[in-house]
């Protein structure tokens, strides 16, 4: 038997699917599981595995290991070896043991959901001991792991030209030609892992406005699932063409075989998060940047898992009582437009954070490319990505996608819109956090003067933190006597 093209390491269900992915490319393969037993089960299950899960010749391609030493032993050089274990200090268990084993030039992959400050940490660690760290943000869940990721690639670019041929040939496909992998090199140290953040980010951001418009939809327009389906199998064939709202339209048809009702309708208004979003927006407050929707999205996951606390401030609390008395087919119409403008913002917001991220770390980041990451594979893929990929090629130093033609244009067609559905859902009591956020987020950036001279006066007066004249240049700073000068 030959070498093995790469090894993998964690087979749990991302684990399984990349190995068989990669195998069913024709590359050869070697697995290891810390336990054993989950190797054995899991080679063991490929013999009778459907054909749509395993391609002709995988079974000899993928072998697995029950000795870290054998398996490390039977990889070509420099040795590819990807993580697919746990996040946290299980990456860190892992490479530890891995370490004695290997030697200088070979590469070690992260491609777990990994906080991009270890990824950094990793980096120069591994560095200092000659071997190449490479943190892959990895995104598709375990559908697209098997039948073609979106795979963001950062750290020691020594590593690419090792793992290209490899990541390019599994990575999910896009084009006219079906033809572009979603998988190119990101950037330096954790930078693959911070773009995995922000797509993470923007998922929890583009969720949100899909809840927001299914709540006005249903409490305002009294919509059923089918009247449900229907609008979003509408907005689906539109510029809001995107594999969330697709899935949001399909779950609207699926029955609960235990009770024959909507299966969406059974389902417990709590959201859970494993925390890609806070750190996306814990970051964007050291940064300094308003990422303004993806972190109410955040909130409004915490506010829907204190279901006992609402159910009781729901018996106290009161608010507006009145029904929607507009046009439904206009406020569907303004959803939609709605709905659009407030994605574009949180990209817009998202892209903000990722330029201060490479302005704090001095990583050269291609926003276009990175718009093409996630183009398919991903759970944000969409054709609205297309336009951003244009905007970026267009101006490449573009400051915000706002300001970019085509999506001043997009703003300008529906805000009018935008404002009646947030009022509105204002006027009526229904919580529109994303899209609100949005829209304020949007007035905040197009003025030119905010009230902010009055918060500095507030500093000053209290603190004596000094503000800078409109009448005098920038950096010079004052301090007032105020309550002298009463
Ligand atoms: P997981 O539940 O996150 O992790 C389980 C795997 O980690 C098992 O193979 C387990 O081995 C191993 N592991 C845990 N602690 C370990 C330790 N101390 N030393 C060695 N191995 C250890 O698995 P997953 O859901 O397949 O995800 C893998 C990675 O991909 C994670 O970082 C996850 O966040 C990321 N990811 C997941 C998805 C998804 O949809 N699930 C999507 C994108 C990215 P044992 O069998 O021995 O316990």
């Amino acid at each position: 038997m030959t070498d093995h093209d790469i090894g993998l390491i964690g087979l749990a269900v991302m684990g399984q699917n990349l190995a068989l992915n990669i195998a069913n490319h024709g590359f050869s393969i070697g697995v290891y599981n810390r336990s054993p037993d989950v190797t054995t089960a899991f080679i063991d299950s490929l013999a009778e595995a459907p054909s749509d899960r395993v391609a002709d010749g995988t079974p000899e391609r993928l072998v697995g290991y029950t000795s870290l030493a054998d398996f490390v032993s039977r990889l070509q050089r420099p040795r590819r070896i990807m993580l697919m274990v746990k996040a946290g200090p299980a990456v860190d268990a892992v490479i530890d043991q891995l370490q004695p084993l290997l030697e200088p030039g070979d590469i070690i992959i992260d491609g777990g959901n990994s906080y991009f400050v270890d990824s950094n940490r990793r980096a120069a660690t591994l560095k200092e001991a000659g071997l190449i760290f490479v943190g892959a943000g990895v995104s598709g869940g375990e559908e697209g792991a098997l039948k073609g990721p979106s795979i963001m690639p950062g750290g020691d670019v020594a590593g690419w030209p090792h793992i290209k041929p490899i990541f390019q040939s599994i990575a999910a496909k896009v084009g006219p030609d079906s033809d572009i992998p979603c998988c190119e090199w990101v950037g330096e140290e954790g930078a693959g892992h911070y773009v995995k953040m922000v797509h993470n980010g923007i998922e929890y951001g583009d969720m949100q406005l899909i809840c927001e418009a299914y709540f006005l939809l249903r409490e305002l327009l009294g919509l059923d699932n089918a009247q449900l389906y229907e609008v979003f199998r509408d907005w689906n064939a539109g510029e809001l063409d995107s594999y969330l709202i697709e899935i949001t339209r399909d779950i609207f048809t699926v029955v609960d075989p235990d009770t024959g009702d909507y299966l969406v309708d059974k389902v417990l208004d709590t959201a859970k998060q494993k925390g890609t979003g806070k750190w996306m927006s814990q970051h964007a407050l050291d940064l300094g940047v308003p990422t303004t929707l993806i972190t109410e999205a955040v909130y409004a996951r915490c506010l829907s898992g204190q279901k006992d606390a609402r159910e009781r401030a729901s018996q106290q609390l009161s608010g507006p009582e009145g029904t929607f008395e507009g046009d439904p087919a206009q406020f569907i119409e303004d959803l939609r437009g709605a709905l659009y403008a407030s994605k574009l913002v949180s990209y817009a917001q998202g892209y903000v954070q990722l330029d201060a991220a490479a302005r704090e770390f001095g990583w050269t980041l291609d926003n276009g490319a990175i718009a093409m990451l996630w183009r398919g594979g991903c759970i944000i893929r969409s054709v609205f990505l297309e336009d951003i990929k244009r905007a970026f090629d267009k101006a490449p130093g573009l400051e915000n996608l706002l300001l970019d033609e085509f999506f001043r244009d997009a703003i300008d067609r529906t805000q009018a819109g935008w404002r009646r559905v947030v009022a509105t859902a204002f006027q009526c009591g229904i919580p529109v956090p994303g899209l609100s956020a949005a829209l304020t987020y949007y007035d905040g950036y197009r003025q030119a003067r905010l009230p902010a001279n009055l918060l500095q006066a507030q500093r000053d007066y209290f603190g004596a933190h000094t503000y800078e004249r409109t009448d005098r240049p920038r950096g010079e700073t004052f301090h007032t006597d105020w309550l002298g000068l009463r």
